[in-house]
C-alpha cells in the first residue's frame, strides 16, 4: 500500500508533508462499503497560499526551470520508474478510494506511467525558431516556462487526470500546485511523496487538498498563478474561466459530455455491443466521454439493444478490490442519488427501462453505492436524462432511419467531447466522422486514448486540449528577441 492507511494523507508543500495551518483532518470513504478509509488534511486558503509561495520559491531558486531540459527528463523518467515499480499499491489505493475495479485502476496507473515517460521525452525538445526579418538583424523566439501552474482534478480518474495536467507542466520547467477532488485525494498525495526520491527539487510538485470553492479559488486568484488546467464539470469550469479571465491567465478546460455512439446497419453488431457496453458501463459510467446515447439504425435496433442488455445483466458488480468484480460502485451515496433521479426522470419522460434502473440492495453490496447497469429506450430527445450528463452506468437509446437523422441526433447536444461510430463502410466512416461535432471520434472502437493523442472537447465540453505532442508547449510562453547586427560606419 502507498503509505499505510493509518498514516494521515497530509498536504505536500515544499517537499514536506504538513497537516496545514489549522491541523484539521477529515475522513474519505470506501464507496464499496461507505466505511471510513483514511484521514486527509483539510486545506484552507492559508494552505493554498503557502503552496503557491513554496512553488514560486522553488521555481525561482532551484535548477528545475533553468537547467537543460535533459535533467528534467531524467528526473521525470525516474519518477515514472518508481511509480511503475509500485503500480499494484497505487492501483489498490485508487480502487479503495474511488471504487473502480483493480483492473481499471491498473490500466489507469499504466497510463500515468506512460504519460510521464512521454512528456519526459519532450522536456529537452522545447525549441524556438529563427525568423527571417529585413535588414541586418537576427530574430529568434525562446520558449520559457510560465512559472507556477495550478491544476484542479476531478474524482473519476483521480491520479490519471491529475498527472495528465501536471506532467507536461513539469516537463516544461514549471512548478506546480495540484488540488485533487475532495472525495479522492489519496493517490495524488501518495504520488507527490515520490517527488523527492525522483530528484525533483522540493517545492516543484505540491499537492494541497481541500474544497474547490476555498482552496481551488485561492490558488487561481493568487497573483503567482500563471495558468490553470481544470478537469471537471461545466459549471465549475465556466467559473474557473471567469476567474482566469479576470487575471488574464490561460485556462485549459476539460469538461463533461453526452457522447453519441452511432451504429449503422452494416456494423459488426457483436463487436459493437461489446464496445458500447465497455463505453458506458466501464468505470461504472463515470467517464467524461462515456458513450451515453446509443443512436442505432432501426433495422438493428432491437437486436443490438438485446445484446447490450444481456451484457449489462451479466456484469458482475462488486467491490473493486475483489478480483471477480467487473463493475465497482459509484463514487458516493450522493452521486448514486443523482443517477437514480435521472433514471426516474427518464421513466416519467417516456423512457422504458430495458434493464437495471435500481440501486443494488443485496446483503453483500447493499451498504455500498452500487447501481445496476441500465438501458433506457425511447425517452424523448428533449428529456432531461437525454440532454444532461448523468455520469453513471445509464445508456439512453434512440433509433434512426437516415444518416442525416443520425447526425442531427448525435450533434443535438450542448457537448462535443467524444463520438463513436460503427460501420464497415469506409466512406460512411470518413464522412460521418467529419460531420460529428466532437473533439475525439472513434470508428469501430470503444473509447480509447493514448498520451500521444490530443484529448479535448468542442462546444460545452471544454477549451484547449490535453495530451499529444503540443501539450508541453502549452505550458510555455513565447518570447521574441530581435538583435540589430549592423556595424556602424566608421566616422569620416
Ligand atoms: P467538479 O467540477 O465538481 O470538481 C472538479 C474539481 O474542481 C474538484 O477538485 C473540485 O474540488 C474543484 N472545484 C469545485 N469548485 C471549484 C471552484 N469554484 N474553483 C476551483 N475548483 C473548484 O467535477 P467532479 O464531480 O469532480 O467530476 C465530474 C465531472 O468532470 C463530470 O462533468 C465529467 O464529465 C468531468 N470530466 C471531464 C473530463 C475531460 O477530460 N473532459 C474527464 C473527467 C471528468
Amino acid at each position: 500500500m502507498s503509505g499505510s492507511l493509518e498514516r494521515p494523507f497530509d498536504h505536500v508543500i515544499g517537499g514536506t508533508e504538513t497537516p496545514g495551518a489549522r491541523g484539521e483532518h477529515a475522513s474519505v470513504k470506501n464507496p464499496a462499503t461507505n466505511a471510513d478509509l483514511a484521514r486527509v488534511a483539510v486545506g484552507h486558503a492559508d494552505d493554498a497560499r503557502h503552496a503557491m509561495e513554496a512553488a514560486q520559491a522553488a521555481f525561482d531558486g532551484s535548477w528545475w526551470a533553468n537547467d537543460d531540459g535533459g535533467r528534467r527528463m531524467r528526473a521525470l523518467v525516474k519518477l515514472a520508474g518508481i511509480l511503475e515499480s509500485r503500480v499494484e499499491e497505487f492501483a489498490l489505493l485508487e480502487t479503495l478510494n474511488m471504487g473502480k475495479t483493480l483492473k481499471e485502476s491498473r490500466g489507469d496507473m499504466g497510463f500515468v506511467v506512460r504519460t510521464i515517460e512521454y512528456v519526459a521525452g519532450l522536456a529537452d525538445k522545447i525549441e524556438g525558431e529563427t525568423i527571417p526579418v529585413p535588414g541586418a538583424r537576427l530574430d529568434y523566439t525562446i520558449r520559457e516556462p510560465l512559472g507556477v501552474t495550478v491544476h484542479i482534478a476531478p474524482w473519476n480518474y483521480p491520479l490519471l487526470l491529475a498527472v495528465r495536467g501536471v506532467a507536461p507542466a513539469l516537463a516544461a520547467g514549471n512548478a506546480v500546485v495540484l488540488k485533487p477532488a475532495s472525495l479522492t485525494p489519496l493517490t495524488a498525495i501518495a504520488f507527490a511523496r515520490l517527488a523527492k526520491e525522483s530528484g525533483i527539487p522540493d517545492g516543484i510538485l505540491n499537492v494541497v487538498s481541500g474544497s474547490g470553492g476555498e482552496v481551488g479559488e485561492t490558488l487561481i486568484n493568487d497573483s503567482r498563478c500563471r495558468s490553470v488546467s481544470f478537469t471537471g464539470s461545466g459549471d465549475v469550469g465556466r467559473r474557473i474561466a471567469e476567474l482566469a479571465a479576470r487575471r488574464t491567465i490561460p485556462a485549459t478546460l476539460e469538461l463533461g459530455g453526452k457522447s453519441p455512439v452511432v451504429v449503422f446497419p452494416d456494423a459488426d453488431i457483436d463487436r459493437a455491443a461489446r464496445g458500447i457496453a465497455f463505453g458506458i458501463f466501464g468505470n461504472a459510467g463515470q467517464m467524461c466521454w462515456a458513450g451515453s446515447r446509443l443512436i442505432v439504425h432501426r433495422a438493428v435496433h432491437a437486436a443490438l439493444v438485446e445484446k447490450v442488455a444481456k451484457l449489462a445483466a451479466a456484469t458482475r458488480l462488486g467491490a473493486g478490490s475483489e478480483p471477480t468484480s467487473e463493475m465497482g460502485p459509484l463514487v458516493s451515496a450522493e452521486h448514486l442519488g443523482k443517477v437514480a433521479e435521472y433514471v426516474d426522470s427518464a421513466r416519467s419522460e417516456g423512457g422504458t427501462v430495458v434493464t437495471g434502473g435500481a440501486k443494488v440492495t443485496t446483503e453483500s453490496l447493499g451498504n455500498g453505492n452500487f447501481y445496476a447497469p441500465t438501458i433506457v429506450d425511447g425517452a424523448a430527445p428533449e428529456a432531461k436524462a437525454v440532454r444532461e450528463e448523468i455520469f453513471g452506468p445509464v445508456l439512453m437509446v434512440h433509433p434512426f432511419d437516415t444518416t442525416d437523422e443520425a447526425i442531427r441526433l448525435a450533434n443535438a447536444t450542448e457537448f462535443g467531447l467524444f463520438a463513436a461510430l460503427w460501420t464497415k463502410d469506409i466512406a460512411t466512416a470518413h464522412t460521418v466522422a467529419r460531420r460529428l461535432e466532437a473533439g475525439i471520434v472513434s470508428v469501430n472502437e470503444a473509447p480509447v486514448t493514448f498520451p500521444q493523442t490530443p484529448f479535448g472537447g468542442f462546444k460545452g465540453s471544454g477549451l484547449g486540449f490535453e495530451q499529444g505532442s503540443e501539450v508541453v508547449r502549452q505550458y510555455t510562453r513565447r518570447k521574441n528577441v530581435v538583435l540589430n547586427l549592423s556595424v556602424p560606419k566608421p566616422k569620416a
